[in-house]
């Protein structure tokens, strides 16, 4: 199998941007994985899964994707009993998976784009990476890439990206400020998504 060095997960284009940057500014050998079951509805599922391809083709990476999708496992509280918060869940899954997939396909180590948000539970994001390391041996690249949110957004402008305005679950979009907005952009209204 052929040696590859890190597997970045990216949670969508905008969050890829800076962490992208970085790594390949660093010289490092860096793939990227798309797996984002938390993303609802399908639309918005599909839509930054196309931004993160059209990424993939601007900054020249490769890109792995999942068509993993699951509102159904929100709407029906999957985390009760399992994890504290349905955050924790959301991690936890996303990052045993790719710990999973970056050993797997014969990956050095894995990060996440999720790094780069200052609107995430930074600590939680680290736990679950920890914790998916030790449970599938392979190593967690770790970066506070922060700072950077901003520098990182507005190269996801310049590039013309689609530039989200909710974290990701159905629960995210309910209380985003801009929810009617939204919903508007979906074709076909809400009831069609659900
Ligand atoms: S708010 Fe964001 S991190 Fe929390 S469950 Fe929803 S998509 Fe996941």
């Amino acid at each position: 199998m052929k040696e590859r060095d890190l597997l970045l997960h990216a949670c969508c284009a905008p969050c890829a941007e800076y962490p992208v940057f970085d790594l390949q500014g660093q010289k490092i050998d860096t793939e990227v994985l798309y797996f984002n079951p938390n993303i609802h509805p399908k639309f918005e599922f599909d839509r930054r899964r196309e931004q993160l391809e059209k990424l993939s083709e601007l900054d020249d990476f490769v890109c792995h994707f999942s068509d993993d999708f699951r509102m159904d496992d929100w709407l029906e509280h999957k985390w009760e009993g399992q994890f504290a918060s349905r955050c924790l869940m959301c991690y936890q899954i996303r990052m045993d998976y790719v710990a999973a997939f970056a050993k797997e396909q014969g990956f050095q180590r894995f990060s996440t784009s999720l790094l780069v948000s200052p609107y995430q539970n930074h600590d939680a994001i680290i736990a679950s990476a920890e914790l998916a390391s030790q449970k599938y041996g392979i190593p967690f690249f770790y970066s506070d890439w922060r700072p950077h949110f901003r520098e990182g957004q507005n190269m996801a402008r310049e590039h013309g990206l689609y530039r989200q305005k909710y974290c990701g679950c159905i629960f995210s979009l309910d209380d985003s400020d801009f929810k009617e907005k939204i919903i508007a952009s979906f074709p076909d209204g809400w009831e069609a998504q659900r």
